[in-house]
């Protein structure tokens, strides 16, 4: 089942959890999602960065929304940090159906007008948009963008925001970067200042960049109301990781032997995301 992003966290909303949206731009990565989805009762959001996109190509996803489209789950196929309207267009001409327009890193203005515009175009055509105020942290290893230092989100500016642009949901700065942190950083989410974000505003929020964040956290965060965690180097990483000890231990070439054991180890990764996030068996809050 292939809906929009609207859709998918009223749902999450009306029964407080969180849905994860995962970042997959090949068929292992996908399939490791997909089918821990469907053996776990899980919503799902698949989603992509524009550089991703270009990697994977356009007909890629053709593939990937006649699998979605076909299972029982729920998912949404979701363009992650749109930085245009032309990236926004691209992706939802290749049947996505929901975008995140990111002018974060514009001024106030800016990010309310390009927002806007990118709102009432998806909307036409019954796509979603995510838009983002404050800035995100990156760290080296991360290709999905962000800046050095972060912009905690005003929750004086979310009333406004949402209201002027339309959005149907808002990432928000609380405290998460890109990547995998370095050894002995400690990351800490502002778990007061998303309560009173939560009180203002009138969409679901989403929480960027939560791989590797304490598990409690992430925890409170979604109780608080966090109603979708986007999660890309965790499970990516134990995908990669495993492949490579079996490379270096078989030399094998065989892609079902290779990589099996990377998409088991990827979705012991990506249940535990779900069952901190609240979503396992959620699925049947969809029918
Ligand atoms: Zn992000």
């Amino acid at each position: 089942m292939l809906i929009n992003m609207k859709e998918m966290l009223k749902t999450a909303d009306e029964n407080q959890f969180a849905v994860g949206a995962f970042n997959a731009t090949e068929s292992s990565l996908f399939r490791s999602v997909v089918e821990e989805a469907e053996a776990s009762g899980s919503p799902a959001i698949i989603q992509v960065a524009p550089g991703e996109f270009d990697f994977a190509t356009r007909e890629f996803y053709t593939y990937v929304r006649e699998r979605l489209a076909g299972s029982k789950i729920p998912f949404v196929l979701h363009l992650d940090h749109g930085k245009t309207v032309g990236q926004c267009l691209k992706a939802i001409q290749a049947g996505f159906t929901s975008v995140m327009i990111d002018g974060s890193e514009l001024s106030f203005e800016d990010n309310i007008k390009l927002t806007k515009e990118v709102a009432e175009l998806a909307h036409t055509l019954n796509v979603s948009v995510e838009g983002e105020i404050g800035t995100i942290g990156v760290m080296d290893n991360s290709d999905e963008g962000g800046v050095k230092n972060v912009t905690y989100t005003d929750p004086g500016d979310v009333v406004r925001f949402v209201s002027e642009t339309g959005v149907d949901c808002l990432a928000i700065a609380i405290g998460t970067a890109h990547g995998i942190y370095p050894k002995g950083f400690k990351p800490e989410l502002q778990l007061q200042l998303l309560k009173k974000i939560k009180e203002v505003s009138t969409v679901p929020l989403v929480l960027h960049g939560g791989s590797n964040n304490p598990d409690d956290e992430i925890r409170e965060a979604c109780k608080i109301g966090i109603r979708k965690v986007n999660i890309s180097s965790d499970f990516k990483y134990a995908f990669f990781k495993k492949v490579n000890q079996v490379i270096e231990e078989t030399g094998g070439f065989i892609p079902a032997k290779v990589f099996t054991p990377g998409i088991l180890e990827a979705q012991k990764v990506i249940r535990e995301k779900m069952e901190l996030f609240g979503s396992l068996g959620k699925a049947d809050c969809y029918r």
